[in-house]
């Protein structure tokens, strides 16, 4: 339902909160995050208030997670799956490798589970969405290199067979300075900083720290670091997002 990302200097943890709350005007049923501190992929989720999950994340707080510099975060609104905390995402790949958050419907899930089932792959959730993350680490794991490029090459592979709407977003171990985004008949936006960049279902999410912003076209997939923004479709050709200044008061 609702999608935040960051990449930057700052502690991510905070500013995905921050960001979720302005987003839960839309209506949710549960919210999780997961940040990147180092090699490390943390991450927390729980059915329920936004208000649950700032609770386990303070009195059970998984070491590190408020230091990290990469971050997502998401409200779910459950469509398959009941709303529980296993269903949340972010959903981890087996290996901890990726996370993975999605707003949307994957309609061939079922198939795209049956397959990643028959070669030996568990789910942990009833979610459509987790094949993804599974599907994922498997591009990551069959392509040469490491690194952002590797992860937003992995997701354009992945688009690839994905059937329905989306908005995804996931971050890589092995890419520990970098978000990946992707869409499909559902919306994402980036939010351009100084030294740090974001993403978002929505601009809310991110107007207490930029105004310029990039709107994603159709079918495109979106890499975002510290330092850079690069759009291509999901062949891998260069491609221009729409660039506009949010001058609207939040
Ligand atoms: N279809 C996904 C699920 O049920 C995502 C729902 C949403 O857009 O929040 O988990």
């Amino acid at each position: 339902c609702g999608i935040v990302g960051y990449v930057g200097t700052r502690p991510a943890l905070g500013i995905v909160l921050d960001g979720l709350r302005r987003l839960e005007y839309r209506g949710y049923d549960s919210a999780g995050v997961a940040v990147v501190n180092g090699d490390q992929l943390l991450t927390d989720k729980r059915a329920g208030k936004l208000a649950n999950l700032e609770k386990s994340l303070a009195e059970t707080p998984t070491d590190g997670i408020g230091e990290g510099t990469t971050g997502i975060g998401h409200t779910r609104w459950a469509t398959h799956g009941g709303p529980t905390d296993r269903n949340a995402h972010p959903h981890v790949s087996r290996d901890g490798r990726v996370a993975v958050i999605h707003n949307g419907i994957i309609e061939n899930f079922a198939k795209l589970r049956a397959d990643l089932e028959a070669g030996g792959v568990e789910f942990s959730s009833d979610t459509d969405t987790e094949c993804v993350a599974h599907l994922l680490a498997a591009e990551l794991a069959d392509l040469p290199g490491l690194g952002p490029q590797a992860l937003a090459a992995a997701m354009r592979r992945v688009c690839q067979r994905l059937e329905g709407a989306f908005t995804l977003l996931a971050v890589d171990t092995q890419a520990p300075e970098a978000v990946v985004g992707a869409r499909r008949n559902s919306p994402l936006v980036v939010g351009r900083g100084k030294g740090e960049n974001y993403l978002a279902s929505d601009v809310s999410a991110f107007i207490e720290h930029t105004r310029e912003a990039v709107e994603l076209g159709q079918d495109q997939v979106v890499l975002i670091t510290p330092e850079g923004i690069e759009i291509t479709d999901f062949d891998g050709q260069p491609a221009d997002g729409k660039d506009f200044h949010i001058d609207w008061d939040a």
